[in-house]
């Protein structure tokens, strides 16, 4: 397993944590694993920065089906350099818009669940102010990637409508 940690200041106040964010995956229908794609942001209910969800963009998705609907060939799995069957991925593609399209619940924070966020997209390239500091601090963090010990440890999964599986 692999994921992000990091550590958070605060520049004017004396708020600090650290924060972990494995590789993860949504369990779909037809045993269709699709990886979690989240990003910062700044958890309203709990008062820290933490890693929420960031569904996927639904025309993208759109697109991706029509692509695999028109005629072509294969493709190649970069891990075993075998080819995909083109009526696998066309299976996956739409099960994963079908999953997008029915999702309602907005983009919940990964730790509690909670969905009134503020989103914070440069974290890592520039500070970014600490909501409700009376010192008018702005957050820095410091980290990168982290592979757990185990290799074939799974990933933590998530139901479709984000919430993490036991
Ligand atoms: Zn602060
Ligand atoms: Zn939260």
């Amino acid at each position: 397993m692999a994921g992000i940690e990091v550590e958070v200041r605060c520049t004017g106040c004396d708020y600090s944590d650290e924060h972990e964010t494995p590789t993860a995956d949504y369990v779909l229908e037809n045993d269709v694993l699709h990886s979690l794609d989240w990003r910062f942001a700044w958890c309203v209910a709990e008062r820290r920065l933490v890693s929420a969800e960031k569904l996927p963009d639904l025309e993208e998705l759109a697109a991706r089906v029509a692509e695999l609907e028109a005629p072509g060939e294969d493709e190649i799995d970069l891990d075993t350099g075998l080819p995909i069957a083109r009526a696998r991925l066309l299976e996956i593609a739409r099960v994963t818009l079908a999953w997008r399209r029915k999702r309602t619940i907005p983009e919940r924070c990964l730790r509690c669940g909670e969905t009134s966020l503020l989103p914070m997209d440069s974290w890592q390239y520039k500070d970014v102010a600490h909501p409700g500091c009376a010192a008018e601090g702005t957050l820095s963090t410091d980290g990168g990637m982290f592979l757990s010990e185990g290799p074939d440890e799974a990933n933590p999964q998530f139901t479709p409508e984000g919430e993490r599986l036991p």
